[in-house]
């Protein structure tokens, strides 16, 4: 039997958050004996994963961490297919958080993150797009692209490959995380390789959306199980020539959602940098999440919804856009 990751459309439900590691599985999984739409925690364990509301500074942050019960959604198993369902994840609240070794931490010298574009497909301006919704997400952090020398990076670096099951390449993203390792800035907090090309990160799994390493402050990411013609194009279907072209709305709509897909996904895999384990506690950017961030970059939390309200009403990003505009308004 081969093992699937998540295979959720956006992973853990728009919810970044990360791993210790990676996205390896537990030595030992153990799986938890919960149904679809059962709470993953406990309130009380919610209430105890916000810490010490007392101590937080930030006035924003405060009402929502006071209010977390009444207004944000506990988080539920969605589906079978869910990763919660399959892989035991530590409840990581936020004291657990700050312990010594956990995170990595943003200083000074270390405030930059690197998305590192090693594929012609991936254009300038959608890269440019990936900038600045990050640079949204993660304020105040320094957000770079950096580009390789040469536009085959994974065959110069001869990264293995084998073909997928529906018959794409796929590379595997151990190697690319080891390749891309001496090409980290000095500057970085941490680097991001994204690529359309799919990925898998052992023999046994089918393929992976994304990997990382918050040790080695590396993560890699393929955007190509997001583009609409990802099935189409490799089930080696002869092309219908009378196949109906899509209308510039159709072809719009397709290009919105997967900037939308690859921008949460982006942000979420660089959540492992920051140390956050997959969130067990509420849905969306949940309070315990919020505040772990927060209490690594200092940011102001009113500014940072108002910079994502922003961001995700200019990309058209709906349904995000309303979330940040109501907590902008706390
Ligand atoms: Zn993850
Ligand atoms: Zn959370």
């Amino acid at each position: 039997m081969q093992r699937r990751t998540n295979t959720n459309k956006i992973p853990d439900n728009k919810v970044p958050g990360a791993r210790s590691k990676s996205h390896a599985p537990e030595i030992k999984p153990k799986p938890r004996v919960l149904k679809v739409g059962d709470e993953i925690c406990t309130k009380q364990l919610r209430i105890q994963a916000l810490g010490d509301i007392r101590s937080c500074q930030d006035k924003c942050l405060k009402s929502i961490l006071q209010n977390a019960e009444k207004q944000q959604m506990p988080k539920k198993l969605i589906s079978k297919g869910d990763w919660l369902c399959s892989h035991k994840e530590k409840d990581q609240t936020f004291d657990i958080y700050q312990k010594p070794g956990v995170k990595n931490l943003v200083t000074p010298a270390r405030n930059k993150i690197y998305i590192f574009v090693i594929d012609k497909s991936i254009l300038d301006e959608f890269a440019a797009k990936l900038q600045r919704y990050c640079e949204a997400f993660y304020t105040d952090m320094k957000i770079q692209i950096k580009k390789p020398e040469s536009s085959t990076f994974l065959q110069d670096k001869e990264v293995p490959s084998r073909e997928g099951q529906v018959g794409q390449n796929q590379y595997n993203a151990n190697v690319i995380l080891k390749k891309t390792l001496p090409l980290v800035p000095k500057d970085a907090y941490c680097m991001l390789t994204v690529t359309m090309e799919d990925l898998y990160p052992f023999d046994s799994w089918n393929y992976v959306f994304g990997w990382a390493n918050y040790v080695s402050r590396t993560g890699v990411f393929s955007f190509g199980r997001y583009h609409p013609n990802f099935d189409r194009d490799y089930y080696g279907e002869e092309e219908d020539e009378e196949e109906e072209e899509e209308s510039p709305e159709e072809k719009k709509k397709a290009e919105n959602e997967l900037l939308e897909n690859a921008c949460y996904v982006m942000v979420h895999e660089i959540g492992h940098m920051f140390g956050m384990t997959h969130c067990t506690f509420y849905e969306y950017l949940c309070p315990v999440c919020l505040r772990k961030l927060q209490s690594n970059m200092q940011f102001d939390v009113k500014r940072r919804f108002k910079e994502m309200h922003k961001i995700c009403q200019e990309f058209q990003f709906t349904e995000m856009a309303e979330y940040y505009e109501k907590q902008s308004q706390i």
